[in-house]
């Protein structure tokens, strides 16, 4: 049975500072407060899985153990269709260097992957979001938000985070990374996941 939440605190479980603060722009109106992992000094757990609800599992569920209060986790990448999904669930991992990471690279690195394959254009691809809400005693819920688009080259904005720049979505000129995080939640992959999350587990909604 799908469980409501009740608190006014969770964790969420990310040291992405992106992702939390997005998260806690979405989570605002709702009056929750949000902690984040990161600030708690909550370790980072290792995401061993191959699948975005397999990896938002993994940090939810870390995250509540330790707090012992519901935790929010995202698992979220980005997709090329010209590189059939990749880099996908290892979207963070295509960013890494020895002196940590570099999305100016990854974002290099996916359009000379997509250049050598003389990809027609417009270059489709998307975000994809997996929200895990997860409960101390080990109960979950699960959401998922796609949003679809195309590559743009040279990467654009220095709003937003991770592959923003590069990412324009269906119908909007402007990357991620040139619109206002307004804009960006008026329809994004988190957005979608987080629009079902309080659908389905928040009790009283924003008039
Ligand atoms: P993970 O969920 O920790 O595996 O990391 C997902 C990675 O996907 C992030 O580090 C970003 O590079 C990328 N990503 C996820 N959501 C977004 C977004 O909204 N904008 C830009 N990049 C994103």
């Amino acid at each position: 049975m799908v469980r409501i939440f009740e608190h006014r605190q969770l964790v969420v479980a990310s040291h992405n500072e992106g992702k939390v603060r997005e998260i806690r722009e979405l989570l605002g109106p709702f009056g929750v407060e949000a902690l984040s992992a990161a600030e708690l000094d909550f370790a980072v757990p290792d995401e061993t899985e191959a699948t975005f609800e397999g990896n938002a599992r993994i940090k939810a569920h870390a995250a509540a153990a330790t707090a012992g209060i519901p935790a929010l986790s995202d698992d979220s990448g980005f997709s090329v269709d010209a590189l059939d999904g990749q880099p996908g669930v290892y979207a963070a991992d295509w960013a890494e260097t020895p002196s940590g990471r570099d999305f100016g690279l990854a974002m290099k690195k996916v359009w000379d992957l997509v250049e050598a394959k003389n990809a027609s254009e417009p270059r489709a691809a998307r975000f994809v979001c997996v929200l895990c809400l997860a409960w101390p005693d080990g109960h979950d819920e699960l959401f998922r938000g796609e949003v679809c688009g195309r590559l743009v080259w040279p990467p654009r904005g220095e709003k937003g985070f991770g592959y923003d720049p590069m990412f324009a979505r269906q119908g909007e000129d402007r990357t991620f990374g040139e619109i206002t995080s307004e804009e960006k939640h008026a329809d994004s992959h988190r957005s979608r996941a987080f629009a079902d999350l309080v659908k389905t587990c928040f009790k009283d909604k924003p008039v």
